[in-house]
């Protein structure tokens, strides 16, 4: 079995297309959510996602500030233009959708979530410190998280005492030998300074975690931001992966 794992899509749709067309058959898609913010194409991120095989979509911080009208004070100034932007041009169909989202998914082999199994939508796991904490929070030997935009991955040891943590650089495989929590990155703002488009392959039978990084045309996603109105910021950062 092959799992395809996304998160912060971001509506960059160029992106999301690259890593599709890039990606051979998968027996089924993790979605790890924020589908929208500071992209130009929420609505195309949305309509390509909801056509996935087999998929599980969760909702994200900014799924949740467009969908709703809560927490959008925990935004900074340009994301918050971008949640408005979102807001404005998302189709009827596509915000109820978002506001379906679930925050949690827990099968019998892994957690899903976006932020961290403790606080499912908005915590960020960077700190080994805190991922440390947050092993407490599921009963899965995995969880998949999306959010710091960041390959990372944390491993604890048996005895439950040291967490581990590899920020995965480029294309890599991990073998997966004890309980983890696994982010496949950002397909479109990934923040580790390589800008290219990233994710995540998991086999459960071979236990093994793949990250793919894959190009797209960055330009044509900085034209379409400069000309819907979002933060020049926005743009630039796309160039450089920050
Ligand atoms: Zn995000």
């Amino acid at each position: 079995m092959r799992v395809l794992v996304l998160s912060d899509i971001h509506a960059n749709f160029t992106a999301l297309e690259a890593v599709l067309a890039s990606v051979v058959t998968v027996d089924a898609v993790w979605c790890l959510g924020d589908l929208v913010g500071y992209g130009p194409d929420p609505n195309e991120c949305i309509d390509r996602i909801r056509l996935l095989p087999n998929l599980t979509c969760l909702m994200g911080n900014h799924d949740a500030a467009v969908s709703g009208n809560k927490n959008i004070d925990k935004f900074n100034e340009e994301a918050e233009k971008s949640i408005q932007f979102t807001r404005k041009v998302i189709t009827p169909q596509n915000l109820a959708y978002l506001k379906k989202l679930p925050e949690k998914v827990v099968t019998q082999m892994v957690t899903l979530t976006h932020g961290s199994p403790r606080n499912p939508v908005w915590e960020y796991l960077v700190e080994p410190f805190t991922a440390m904490m947050n092993f407490a929070y599921f009963n899965t030997q995995l969880a998949f998280v999306g959010h710091s935009h960041l390959p990372i991955s944390f491993t604890i040891d048996p005895g439950g005492e040291k967490v581990y943590r590899v920020i995965i650089e480029g294309n890599q495989e991990l073998k997966i030998t004890s309980r983890a929590i696994l982010n496949p990155g950002s397909i479109g703002q990934p923040r580790d300074h390589d800008p290219r488009a990233s994710f995540g392959i998991f086999d459960p039978e071979e236990s093994t975690w793949n990250i793919h990084r894959v190009e797209y045309d960055i330009e044509a996603v900085q034209k379409r931001i400069m000309s819907a109105g979002l933060p020049e910021r926005q743009s630039q950062r796309l160039i450089d992966g920050w």
